[in-house]
């Protein structure tokens, strides 16, 4: 299987990611065929098609859309890594959406624009969603997905509730799960970098952020955080 690595507008963490997974990386050496992947190696082929199309971050530049453009024309998977290429992450956050630098436009995902055949969300994606997806594609389907908000891996590791209990204005409820509950784990509220979770209850998490004392104003922006992932 052929493989392209491509970063736009992100910090490389994803790559990093997959790159850290030690103990699987020779094994996966035998899977795929690099052809581009500048964090590892600069002798990537000429572009030419490949099956496994991986990209990380968001598209703010018109080079980066002539590239993403050119990339799904010529790759059989496109696949969409991390926050910034689900919903425009941390790029859109910093409020580059309303104050684009000269030769920019605001941070967009990637599904704005093209085709996007599976999406591993995440900032940074889990690595075991990472290896899974070549698993998967090995076996000629996709991963498994989990259709549940972090709050149940929450509750399964048995954790306090930061919002109920502390009144923390904690995203678990309507943010996908994955990273089995990562951040309140160690008391720290869910940020929502997962993206929303399909059927997500908006109307009465607003209730229970507005109960943490935020203004509502600051409970929408919260909410919007991370959204964009094809349930809005
Ligand atoms: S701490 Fe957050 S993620 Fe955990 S159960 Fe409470 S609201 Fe859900
Ligand atoms: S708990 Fe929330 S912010 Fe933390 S990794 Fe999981 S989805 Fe992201």
């Amino acid at each position: 299987m052929s493989l392209a690595w491509v970063r736009y507008t992100s910090c490389s963490g994803c790559q990093l990611m997959l790159t850290n997974c030690e103990a699987q990386l020779a094994e996966l050496a035998m899977q795929v065929e690099l052809r581009e992947f500048d964090l590892i190696s600069s002798a990537c082929a000429e572009k030419g098609r490949v099956d496994l199309a991986l990209v990380e971050g968001s598209v703010s530049t018109p080079t980066e859309l002539d590239s993403l453009l050119d990339l799904r024309a010529r790759s059989r998977w496109l696949v969409a890594i991390g926050a910034c290429a689900l919903t425009g992450g941390i790029n859109a956050l910093a409020g580059g959406a309303e104050r684009p630098e000269p030769g920019t436009f605001p941070p967009q995902p990637l599904r704005r624009f093209v085709r996007v055949d599976w999406e591993i969300p995440g900032c940074p994606p889990e690595r075991s969603e990472l290896l899974s997806l070549f698993g998967a594609l090995r076996h000629g389907g996709w991963p498994a997905r989990l259709e549940c908000a972090v709050c149940m891996e929450c509750r399964i590791a048995e954790n306090r509730c930061l919002l109920m209990e502390d009144r923390l204005p904690c995203l678990g409820p309507v943010t996908r799960a994955g990273c089995r509950a990562r951040c309140p784990g160690v008391g720290v509220a869910c940020e929502g970098c997962r993206g929303e979770v399909a059927e997500a209850h908006r109307d009465e998490v607003f209730r229970l952020l507005a109960g943490c004392g935020l203004p509502s104003r600051e409970v929408r922006r919260r909410l919007g955080r991370f959204r964009g992932n094809g349930h809005d």
